[in-house]
């Protein structure tokens, strides 16, 4: 479980987080939701360690990782810009991190199958990024991260470069590899369809607090307050 304790973080004179506590069980797909600028991008990236909270604590799995750096989180990340390496292959970009961590070749081999197969991608391992469309792109990020092991997974909007239709699959995708493969997802977006559509969990964000976390019925049919009902798009 990933648990946040009085966790603050500001930028300048901006208080973007202001004391949360928050708490994320294992397993299934928890949403982040909230109006651009609530700090959905800053939270998740808390919890990944590439930002450090000004107080507070975090914890993942009972260990304290406060200070860790994110290499010793035990998680992988996916992003809306899929950051692939524009002169490496596919398969070079899936399994970069695999090679940093200098796992044995023959393992290396089984997880990018494993991998390129999950993801629908065998056959396209030898493109470069700019021969694929932004549906294949986003997969390879999603590759990248199941090579990579790890049961926890925090996405940052991966959705957002995809047109309609391609949202629509790619989400599907999502759901259904982590529901196969048993990982823990944290999910950010903006998008209440998205959040209500796919998530175990939804935590709505107001401006850096909660406004309510629970189940997707939950939300939608019993709004905390009018931010919430509005927010959700609930008949009044
Ligand atoms: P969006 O849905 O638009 O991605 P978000 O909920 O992810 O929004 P954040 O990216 O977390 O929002 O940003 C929250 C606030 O913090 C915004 O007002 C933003 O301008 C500010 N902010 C984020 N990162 C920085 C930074 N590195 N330096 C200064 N301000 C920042
Ligand atoms: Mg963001």
């Amino acid at each position: 479980a990933i648990r946040l304790r009085q966790v603050s973080k500001s930028w300048g004179e901006q208080v973007v987080i202001p004391g949360l506590d928050l708490d994320i069980p294992r397993g299934g797909l928890t949403a982040l939701l909230g109006p651009s600028g609530c700090g959905k991008s800053t939270l998740l990236r808390l919890i990944a360690g590439l930002e450090h909270p000004d107080s507070g604590s975090v914890e993942i799995d009972g260990h304290d990782v406060t200070a860790a750096p994110p290499a010793q989180r035990g998680l992988s990340m996916v992003f809306q810009s899929y950051a692939l390496f524009p002169h490496l292959s596919v398969a070079e970009n899936i399994v970069f991190g695999l090679k940093v961590r200098s796992l044995a070749r023959g393992e290396r081999e089984h997880r990018l199958q494993e991998a390129l197969r999950l993801t629908n991608l065998a056959g396209l391992e030898q493109r470069k990024p700019a021969q694929l469309s932004g549906g294949q792109r986003q997969r390879v990020a999603l590759a990248r991260s199941i090579v990579s092991g790890h049961s926890l997974c925090l996405m940052d909007e991966p959705l957002s470069n995809l047109d309609a239709k391609l949202r629509h699959s790619v989400r599907h995708e999502i759901r259904s590899l982590q529901q196969r493969l048993g990982m823990t997802v944290v999910y950010v977006t903006h998008d209440q369809t998205e959040a209500l559509g796919m998530a175990d969990t939804v935590v709505l964000l107001d401006q850096g607090r909660i406004a309510q976390q629970g189940a997707p019925a939950e939300l939608y049919n019993q709004p905390r307050n009018t931010f919430c009902a509005t927010f959700i798009g609930t008949p009044p």
